[in-house]
């Protein structure tokens, strides 16, 4: 009996790409299951988008990660945007239905499954604050208003940038959002449950930045979570330790993601452990 050893793909299409080291998280992932997949890291100019989308169904692509700059300029050569993903604003993880490419966003969800899987907490009902207004804090807000939180602070050093994201997000979800400038250090109130850092303050090479918060009031669970994988040891998660509190890294949110996207492509149980490994691995931390 002749074998089939017909390859399916999958890509990450971003400009700069050297650096994201999602493509080692799943080739782990299907070598794990025995499954004939790539992914392959592929930079693309965004003058090249539409032929590289093109590209991607005439080779029969499954599936796709979107990054910076394509997130939101892919939208248009899609067949479907889910609903959070319209909500967002941007897609960063494409899936193929028959002939359909349908645009997801994974960042949020993954965020929201590391909240749940490895911080043990439940969102709905909670109070959570988030810092920043560009595109991850949007799809933790979304997520968030989604799971029920009973308060959803955002709080942005651009105002119209905080005030447009939270008038889009509770018009589309009827949650209880609310803007906040960012002025000064901000004293963190002792009434938020999770506060979450969606800003890139504190990423790679800048690894000495620090949210300009003070945590001197928050209350003692308050669970402080960090959007920034790289490193994942930021400087505000290192200050909420130091008080005791309970902290959640980017790593998390980037491994989920991950792990929704490969259910999503293969429609098979990601190997959860063995893909949060290889990204360790990738990043030089195990
Ligand atoms: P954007 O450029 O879209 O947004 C950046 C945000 O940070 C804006 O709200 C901006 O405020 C704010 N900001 C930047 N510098 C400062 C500063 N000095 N003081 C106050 N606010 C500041 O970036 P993204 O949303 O795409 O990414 C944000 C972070 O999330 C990055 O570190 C990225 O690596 C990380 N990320 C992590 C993922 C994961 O899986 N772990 C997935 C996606 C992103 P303003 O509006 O005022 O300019």
């Amino acid at each position: 009996m002749p074998g089939n050893f017909q390859t399916e793909l999958v890509a990450c299409f971003g400009q700069p790409v050297a650096e994201n080291p999602t493509g080692a998280m799943q080739e782990a992932a299907f070598r794990a299951l025995g499954l004939n997949w790539r992914y392959l890291t592929i930079e693309v100019p965004p003058a090249r988008l539409r032929d590289a989308m093109l590209g991607a169904r005439a080779l029969g692509f499954c599936g796709l990660n979107l990054t910076i700059p394509h997130k939101v300029a892919v939208m248009q050569y899609l067949d479907e945007i889910s609903p959070d993903a319209a909500v967002i604003g941007a897609v960063n993880t494409v899936r193929r239905d028959g002939e359909r490419f349908i645009g997801e966003n994974t960042d949020g969800k993954g965020f929201l499954r590391g909240v749940r899987i490895d911080a043990g907490m439940d969102p709905r009902g909670k109070r959570a604050a988030v810092l920043g207004a560009g595109g991850a804090a949007r799809a933790i807000a979304t997520e968030l208003a989604l799971a029920g939180v009973s308060d959803l602070l955002i709080v942005n050093r651009s105002r119209e940038r905080g005030e447009t994201m939270v008038r889009d997000i509770a018009a589309r979800t009827g949650a209880p959002l609310r803007f906040q400038e960012w002025l000064g250090n901000w004293r963190v109130p002792p009434e938020i449950d999770l506060l979450v850092n969606a800003t890139s303050i504190g990423l790679y090479p800048d690894v000495d930045a620090m949210p300009p918060v003070d945590l001197g009031e928050a209350a003692a669970g308050m669970l402080v979570a960090d959007a920034v994988f790289n490193p994942p040891e930021t400087r505000l998660l290192s200050a909420a330790r130091r008080r005791g509190l309970p902290v959640l890294d980017g790593l998390s949110m980037l491994a989920y993601q991950g792990v929704i996207g490969f259910q999503l492509w293969t429609r098979q149980d990601p190997p959860e452990q063995v893909m949060k490994q290889a990204l360790r691995h990738a990043l030089g931390l195990a």
